[in-house]
């Protein structure tokens, strides 16, 4: 049991829209956790001055969004082998001043896909995207033992890093890219029971904007899943249901890594029960949903 004042920060900029002070506020109160977490506007070329007085604040945690994900690696004392396998940060312990850097948004994927019931062990994955979430998904869909992942990006040669990054930790899988402009992008969806945007594509300024060029290859058996949650329904979202797709938005994962944080931090295993998971999933989907 913690007995002292425990605080936490989500950093980003823009962070005003942040649904993390919501969430974790919501996990802090149901586990009888005293502290509280708060979103902390932190321009580009102030993360130096910032880092510096949340250590000496005594600041147990931050999570780490946009545009910091990168420019943070360089404070951090020590990774966790998940931050290393995944080679990007979204969580940080500062512990006796030692930042410890650990990224919870693969298992935050995967237990979405065991909370919703979806396995796809021996089935083909189609990953669209290359950043820090998109490595983290890749690296969910190996330990789900997909038998085939394709990624494609606009820039294609950080997809061609991950695959090779990844493929030196798994032989048993077919690791692919694709430019994001190829034809065959098609009959690779057309063969894929999942399809991941894990691009930015479809929010923000982009919110009218799909990330597939061509819907046609879309299909009953696919599952497509939007790892964006606001809009609670991306345009890609919409296209998947036009062409009964199933799909899921980045809602159940936002809560599934933001638990994930919040155990790291704090070192207890915290249990999300059925009626605690749907009290925050529509307390979130209420907020998003309320714009
Ligand atoms: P990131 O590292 O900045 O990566 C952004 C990705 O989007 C890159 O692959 C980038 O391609 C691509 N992209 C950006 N603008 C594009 C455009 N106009 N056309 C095509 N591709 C474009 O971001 P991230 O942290 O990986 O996050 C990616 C998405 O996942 C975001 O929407 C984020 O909100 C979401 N996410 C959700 C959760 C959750 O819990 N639900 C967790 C983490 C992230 P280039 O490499 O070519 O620039």
């Amino acid at each position: 049991m913690i007995n002292s004042f425990l605080r936490f920060y989500v950093i980003g900029d823009p962070i005003e829209h942040s649904l993390s002070p919501l969430m974790q506020n919501f996990f802090l109160d149901k586990f009888k956790i005293k502290g509280e977490y708060a979103a902390k506007r932190i321009k580009f070329n102030e993360l130096d001055e910032a880092i510096e007085s949340l250590v000496k604040e005594g600041v147990t945690g931050i999570n780490v969004t946009t545009p910091h994900k990168k420019a943070v690696l360089k404070y951090i004392d020590e990774f966790t082998p998940e931050a290393e396998t995944i080679g990007s940060v979204n969580t940080i312990k500062i512990e006796s001043g030692k930042l410890i850097g650990h990224n919870t948004d693969a298992i935050g994927f995967q237990n979405s896909l065991r909370v919703l019931g979806h396995s796809f062990k021996n089935k083909n994955a189609f990953i669209l995207g290359s950043g820090g979430a998109a490595r983290a998904v890749a690296v969910a869909l190996i330990r789900e033992q997909c038998q085939r992942i394709v990624i494609s990006n606009r820039n294609l040669e950080k997809a061609k890093k991950m695959v090779k990054d990844f493929l030196q930790r798994s032989t048993a899988i077919e690791i692919e890219t694709v430019p994001i402009t190829s034809n065959e992008i098609d009959s690779i969806i057309k063969s894929s029971q999942l399809l991941v945007n894990a691009t930015t594509v479809g929010m923000g300024d982009l919110s009218d904007d799909s990330i597939l060029a061509n819907t046609g290859c879309l299909h009953k058996d696919l599952l497509v899943y939007d790892l964006i949650y606001r809009p609670y329904k991306t345009k890609l979202l919409h296209q998947a249901e036009s062409y009964n797709s199933s799909w899921i938005n980045g809602l159940d994962m936002l809560i599934l890594q933001g638990i994930e944080s919040l155990k790291f931090w704090v070192e207890q295993d915290l249990r999300l029960n059925d009626s605690i998971y749907s009290a925050i999933k529509n307390m979130l989907r209420r907020e998003v949903c309320q714009e």
